[in-house]
């Protein structure tokens, strides 16, 4: 479990192996966000590229 939150990095993401849990934020010092669409235009374009499946 990771308990080192990066409070610069909040995130929802709880079945991410880099989560905090019971903690909004991400544990990374930092994330690649990209996208899955060719011309993104709203938030759900977007995705963090550094998810993991939590195991
Ligand atoms: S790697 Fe991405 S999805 Fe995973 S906890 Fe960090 S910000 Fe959330």
């Amino acid at each position: 479990m990771n308990n080192n939150p990066n409070m610069a990095i909040e995130c929802s993401i709880g079945n991410c192996a880099h989560h905090c849990s019971g903690q909004n934020y991400c544990s990374l010092s930092k994330i690649v966000v990209g996208t899955h669409e060719a011309n993104p235009q709203k938030p759900e374009c977007v995705d963090c590229k550094s998810f993991m499946l939590r195991q």
